[in-house]
């Protein structure tokens, strides 16, 4: 008699998670949705309705108009397809967040026709950015920033570097023990430079624009993050601001440093992690415009406190990850926003 007992008890637990499995969100049928069976109105949906996953994370009972991402494990190779996006427009200067997924690289040429790349996304990522700048038609690049030593934003240089002719590195004074760093380093070798150290005050000679680092502006020892190069940037009267992925200290200190750091438009700190983007920060820089780098990640970039501070601060923003490469032309008077997606 135990025996049945323990059997009985062993078939209803398998019976159990059978069942919450198919409540999984998630979880699709030949037909790309599934029916719900628990917790129903926690979903905005009545028990036994046929629904939808969609890719942003809502919920629809209608079929998601985007292609349903194809099954596969590999979450990297989903996100990191390149958007197709258009070249430069002549005599104006374009800056294009590009889409990496999790990371940072934002590509910018100027009126004169300088080639500046600031970061270049996850190691796999670096094929992606090689694509995007020969879509742009980038023969060579003029000025390399490595903000800091972190894999979401070295981790392509080695092959960008690998790829085209760069005539100048520049990084802050920091290094790191991880493979990815040496490959950059290495890379950086080969081409036959030495890195030049990025830092507060220090300007980068680009014919036609006024570009300056305003971060770091101390030593941050372990923080990586804070020893981000922050560089900001002027075209005629429009203005930008790069922050890598500086945090709160990093801000606070460039803010203490009194140097100009206004802009129109700021790429905002940390993928809009919530130890970046201060509220001091933000008033400081008082933007028009912002831009969060993010793809898919455990970290929760973007925080939602991030996301209600540039709304409170009536900030229009624009997210890689929903929008895709945000490209930036400037005129030297107006900006002008084109979206891929
Ligand atoms: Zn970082
Ligand atoms: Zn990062």
């Amino acid at each position: 008699m135990p025996r049945i007992i323990l059997s009985v008890l062993m078939l209803s637990i398998i019976m159990l998670s059978t069942n919450v499995s198919m409540a999984h969100p998630g979880r699709t049928d030949a037909n790309g949705g599934h029916t719900c069976r628990t917790n129903c109105a926690e979903w905005g949906l009545k028990d036994g309705e046929y629904h939808y996953h969609n890719s942003d994370g809502s919920i629809t009972t209608k079929p998601p108009t985007d292609p349903a991402p194809a099954p596969s494990n590999n979450e990297a190779s989903d996100e990191l397809k390149a958007d197709a996006i258009k070249t430069p427009a002549k005599g104006k200067l374009s800056v294009y967040f590009l889409n990496v997924g999790q990371g940072d690289a934002t590509y910018i040429k100027t009126a004169g026709g300088d080639d500046i790349l600031i970061d270049a996304g996850k190691n796999e990522a670096g094929d992606i950015v090689v694509s995007y700048l020969k879509q742009l038609g980038v023969d060579d690049i003029e000025i390399m920033i490595a903000t800091h030593p972190d894999s979401d934003h070295i981790g392509g240089l080695d092959t960008v570097l690998g790829s085209f002719k760069v005539k100048a590195v520049y990084a802050p004074k920091v290094s790191h023990t991880t493979d990815t760093f040496k490959d950059f380093l290495l890379a950086v070798k080969k081409e036959g430079l030495t890195i030049k150290e990025a830092k507060a005050g220090l300007a980068v000679p680009i014919k036609g624009v006024t570009a300056k680092f305003l971060g770091p502006v101390k030593t941050y020892g372990d923080d990586l993050n804070d020893w981000s190069a922050v560089l900001h940037f002027t075209y005629g009267t429009t203005r930008f601001l790069f922050t890598g992925d500086a945090e709160k200290k990093s801000e606070d200190d460039i803010i203490a440093s009194k140097r100009a750091l206004k802009a129109d438009v700021l790429k905002i700190g940390h993928h809009g992690s919530v130890s970046s983007t201060s509220a001091a920060f933000l008033k400081a820089v008082s933007p028009k415009y912002a831009i969060i780098s993010v793809g898919k990640n455990s970290y929760g970039h973007p925080a939602a406190t991030i996301i209600n501070r540039l709304k409170t601060a009536k900030v229009t923003t624009f997210r890689t990850d929903l929008n895709g490469t945000v490209t930036v032309i400037s005129d030297g008077k107006k900006i002008q926003f084109m979206k891929v997606k």
